[in-house]
C-alpha cells in the first residue's frame, strides 16, 4: 500500500512541476528543492510532515495573494491553491486560518467559502507586531505559503521582472519567520523563486532565474526570496503545487480527493468576477500564468485521475 501512494506521489510530483508556462527554470528549482528535502518527493513530504505536525484541531496558517504591478491587482495563481488546500485541511480536522494582505483581500474572500480571511499590514512596524499578536492568539502548527511574495535578503519585495513591490505587499515574512522560531513547520509553493519559502534554495534562485540576484530596483540584491521553508514545493503552476499536497493528504488519509475541471472553473470563474487578472494576460480571464482553462483544467484533472485510481 505504501508503495503504491509513493508510485501516486511520484506522478503527481511530476505533474505538478510540468513546466507548461514554459518559464525554464521550474526544473532547475524543482530539483534544489528536492535536493534542499533529501532527495525526497516534494509534495508527499509536505503532507507526510503536515501531519506529523499537528493534532486535531490545531491552526495552520495559509499564506496567499500576489498583487500585480503597476496596476496592483491580485493574480490567478495562489488563492485557488490556497482554497483547496483549506478544504484537505479542514478534511483533515484541522483549523486552517487565511491570511493575505489588503489588496489581495477581495478575491481570496471569493476563492473560499471560509468566512475569516487575516488582512496582514504593508508597514514593517504594524507587521512585526501583528505577528507577534496572532501567533500568540491561534498558536499555529504548521504555516503554508502559496504564491506569496517573499523579502530578499534586504528585506525587500520583487515582482518576476525584478521591480520593487515593497510598498504594496503585506510583510507576511514577519509571521514566518517568528512562527519558525516558535516551532512551526513552513511549508512554502512557488514557481519562480521570488515567494515565500524560497530562501531554501535561493543559491538555485540566484543562478537561474532571470533577475535572481540582480534585481532593476535599487536595493540591488535580486529578487530571491531569502526566508527558508521547511519543505518548498515547486510547481509549473503554484496552484499546482497546493493541489498536489491537497491529494497527497487524501492519500495519505484515505480521503476521496475532489478538486477536478469542473471546480476549478467555479473557482476561477468567482476570483476572477472579485478583480483577479491573469499574470501573463494580464486581463481578467480564467486563465493563469497564461494557460488557458483547457490546459490548466487538464492538469488539474490528471492530478483527480492520479489520486483517485
Ligand atoms: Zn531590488
Amino acid at each position: 500500500m505504501i508503495v503504491d501512494i509513493e508510485q501516486k506521489a511520484h506522478m503527481i510530483d511530476q505533474t505538478v512541476s510540468t513546466d507548461l508556462p514554459v518559464r525554464r527554470v521550474v526544473r532547475q528549482l524543482y530539483d534544489a528543492a528536492v535536493k534542499a528535502n533529501s532527495g525526497k518527493l516534494l509534495c508527499l513530504t509536505a503532507a507526510q510532515e503536515l501531519i506529523k505536525h499537528t493534532s486535531k484541531g490545531d491552526r495552520v496558517f495559509v499564506l496567499t495573494g500576489f498583487a500585480i504591478p503597476p496596476i496592483n491587482v491580485p493574480e490567478t495563481d495562489g488563492p485557488p491553491g490556497a482554497a483547496v488546500l483549506v478544504d484537505a485541511l479542514n478534511g483533515i480536522g484541522l483549523e486552517p486560518v487565511l491570511i493575505t494582505d489588503e489588496l489581495c483581500s477581495r478575491v481570496v474572500k471569493a476563492a473560499t467559502p471560509e468566512d475569516k480571511v487575516l488582512e496582514f499590514p504593508v508597514d514593517s512596524k504594524q507587521a512585526r507586531s501583528q505577528a507577534d499578536q496572532l501567533l500568540r492568539e491561534y498558536k499555529p502548527s504548521a504555516l503554508v505559503a502559496i504564491e506569496r511574495p517573499g523579502w530578499n535578503r534586504k528585506r525587500e519585495y520583487h515582482n518576476m521582472r525584478g521591480l520593487n513591490i515593497s510598498n504594496t505587499v503585506g510583510k507576511t515574512d514577519f509571521l514566518a519567520t517568528s512562527a519558525r522560531k516558535r516551532g512551526a513547520l513552513i511549508i512554502g509553493v512557488a514557481d519562480g523563486g521570488n515567494e515565500l519559502g524560497c530562501g531554501l534554495i535561493s543559491h538555485t534562485v540566484r543562478k537561474h532565474v532571470p533577475y535572481g540576484s540582480k534585481c532593476q530596483c535599487p536595493c540591488n540584491s535580486g529578487i530571491a526570496a531569502a526566508t527558508r521553508a521547511d519543505v518548498l514545493v515547486v510547481g509549473g503552476v503554484s496552484n499546482w503545487g497546493a493541489y498536489g499536497i491537497a491529494a497527497c493528504l487524501s492519500l495519505l488519509k484515505g480521503i476521496p480527493y475532489t478538486h477536478d475541471r469542473k471546480t476549478e472553473m467555479q473557482l476561477l470563474n468567482r476570483i476572477v468576477k472579485a478583480g483577479a487578472i491573469d499574470s501573463i494576460l494580464k486581463e481578467p480571464k480564467p486563465y493563469v500564468d497564461g494557460l488557458s482553462p483547457s490546459i490548466n483544467g487538464s492538469v488539474v484533472d490528471l492530478i483527480s485521475a492520479i489520486t483517485n485510481a
